[in-house]
């Protein structure tokens, strides 16, 4: 697909693989919606890509909130006058192991990654039906393949992304000219590992960094750009990209 004067909403813009996608994608021409809850930082952000010759909108949206999501995706729409891409990224991991009870940090991230994730495809769907096409970017994980001792709900939560993107795929991509395709990271490097409570699991995730190279967020956005630039009879269904020396 031609990205040029494409528009697209971006979920999780304010850090790590959202900001480095957004500003992939306004390198490539398109209009950018950031959307995240922290506005500074899409603030900075859209100034960041003006300021480089692109065009991006702020959207302060909480994905757990579905009339948020509503507001958001409709400023967006208004702005632009479309919405060919959505990037459903924003997601939280914060790792512990079941029995510690943390129910709290289970509930948000099954709001986040799951119900937000939802929550956004339903807004975006109609624009891109009515626009006869469109192309939906979902964040599943390697979580989101295979399980890890502490990952049981954050894994949950993956596998939920991954099972959503492919049913989604199966009944739009034929019958709507709307591409999905399910990105499945391995470790990059972005502030994912901040919420994490669990004092074991903190310290776990971050003594990774000494074993392997991890990606960085350009790498993903990179991956994303191949996905979307790829010709319109091509849909790039998964991409599952790890670091070369991530031994698991
Ligand atoms: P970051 O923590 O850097 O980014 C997470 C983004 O999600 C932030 O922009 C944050 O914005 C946003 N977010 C969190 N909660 C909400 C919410 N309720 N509403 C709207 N936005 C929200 O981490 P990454 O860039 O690494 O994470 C992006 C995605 O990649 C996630 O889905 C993650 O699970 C996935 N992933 C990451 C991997 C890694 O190793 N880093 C590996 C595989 C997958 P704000 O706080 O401003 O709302």
């Amino acid at each position: 697909m031609e990205l040029n004067g494409k528009v697209a909403l971006v979920s999780g813009a304010s850090s790590g693989i959202g900001a480095a996608t957004a500003r992939k994608l306004a390198a490539n021409g398109v209009k950018v919606g950031v959307a995240a809850r922290r506005l500074d930082r899409l603030e900075q952000l859209v100034s960041e890509i003006r300021a480089a010759g692109g065009e991006a909108v702020a959207i302060a949206m909480d994905v757990t909130d579905p009339a948020a999501v509503a507001v958001g995706v409709k400023k967006l729409a208004d702005t632009y006058g479309a919405i060919d891409i959505a990037f459903n990224n924003a997601g939280l991991m914060p790792i512990s192991d079941v029995e510690s009870l943390k129910t709290d940090e289970w509930h948000r991230m099954m709001d986040v990654n799951v119900k937000g994730l939802l929550n956004t495809t339903a807004e975006v769907l109609p624009y891109m039906k009515k626009q006869g096409g469109g192309h939906i970017v979902n964040t599943s994980s390697i979580a989101g393949r295979k399980v890890f001792p502490g990952l049981a709900v954050y894994c949950s939560s993956k596998h939920a992304v991954t099972a959503f993107s492919e049913g989604l795929r199966l009944e739009v991509a034929p019958k709507h000219n709307i591409r999905v395709t399910c990105i499945q990271p391995g470790a990059v490097e972005s502030e994912l590992f901040e919420h994490i409570s669990d004092e074991k699991y903190r310290e776990q995730m971050e003594q990774l960094k000494d074993q392997m190279t991890f990606l960085k967020a350009e790498d993903i956005a990179d991956t994303i750009l191949f996905a979307l630039k790829a010709p319109k009879h091509v849909n790039v269904a998964e991409v599952f990209v790890l670091p070369t020396t991530q031994p698991w």
